[in-house]
């Protein structure tokens, strides 16, 4: 017996399948995540048009059925196609971090609203992104100190530290949405408010940060500065239009931000599952050499 679905869903992956026909993965709002098989999609006049380009929204009907485990995709109408974001590199690589971390750490059919919600909210966010000439002109003479946490931190003489910003704050508030919320704020020990200007030790195994009291002289986790802990803050706690809507001079260059980033990764390494969190690593280029 075959039966019908609908859901609206986003593009995560697709793959050529035999002459004709393509497999996709969609992140979908009801039902999780779904691979179907779009037949005659390869072909010119396909009746799926653009609502098979990687990261599309589009609302999608497809078929199950009780004995196979590939569903087939009847019909897919784009809502939006986010073609914006190939026109610029570092916004498409961003994207498809974002991406390759849904794909790998949500299972097939298990629902996720708010994380597609997030996910779909980010995309839109990194599309509106003006492009880097745009944004220097916007920005230029605009240094200094703008006085709020997180957004202080250095003076970049690269002009496009957003999208990366973005992907960090993703990762982070996608790993709440799943059940793994950093704490940033209190001493897991203690519970007391991590001060202000002084360090703090993040331990990713036991989630979060650590005062420098009860670290002790041999803390387990790794030493982070306020501005980095201001950063991780800032990027967990705010919505992504207003990351966005800074200028680029009050975020870290993409160097800078690999500290925390690195620590984000250090912190979804020990909550999901390592082999997972590798493969989605290297296949969204986010090795340690980077
Ligand atoms: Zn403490």
């Amino acid at each position: 017996m075959r039966r019908i679905v609908r859901s609206e869903a986003i593009c995560l992956r697709v793959q050529d399948y035999h002459e004709s026909s393509k497999l996709v993965t969609f992140f979908t709002l009801e039902h999780g995540k779904v691979s179907c098989l779009a037949k005659g999609a390869r072909r010119l006049r396909s009746k799926f048009g653009a609502a098979l380009d990687l990261f599309a929204q589009s609302r999608i009907i497809y078929y199950s059925h009780e004995t196979r485990t590939l569903l087939t995709l009847s019909d897919a109408e784009l809502v939006r196609s986010f073609s914006g974001l190939a026109t610029e590199p570092e916004r498409f690589l961003a994207a498809e971090q974002m991406s390759e971390f849904v794909l790998r750490v949500i299972q097939p059919q298990d629902p996720s609203p708010q994380l597609y919600q997030l996910l779909l909210n980010y995309l839109t966010t990194l599309e509106s992104l003006q492009d880097p000439e745009a944004e220097e002109s916007r920005t230029q003479g605009v240094k200094g100190s703008s006085g709020r946490p997180g957004t202080r931190i250095l003076e970049s003489s690269t002009p496009r530290p957003l999208p990366g910003a973005l992907v960090c704050s993703f990762l982070l508030k996608a790993a709440s949405f799943l059940g793994f919320r950093p704490e940033l704020r209190r001493c897991l020990i203690c519970r007391r408010p991590i001060e202000s200007k002084r360090p703090a030790y993040f331990d990713p195994g036991r989630g979060g940060v650590i005062c420098p009291r009860c670290a002790g002289d041999k803390p387990s986790g790794a030493r982070l500065d306020s501005a980095s802990l201001d950063t991780l803050s800032f990027l967990l706690y705010t919505p992504a239009s207003e990351i966005a809507s800074l200028s680029p001079q009050f975020l870290s260059p993409p160097s800078s931000l690999l500290p925390p980033l690195d620590l984000v990764l250090g912190f979804l390494g020990h909550h999901f599952d390592p082999l997972v969190l590798n493969s989605f690593r290297w296949h969204a280029g986010l090795e340690r050499n980077i």
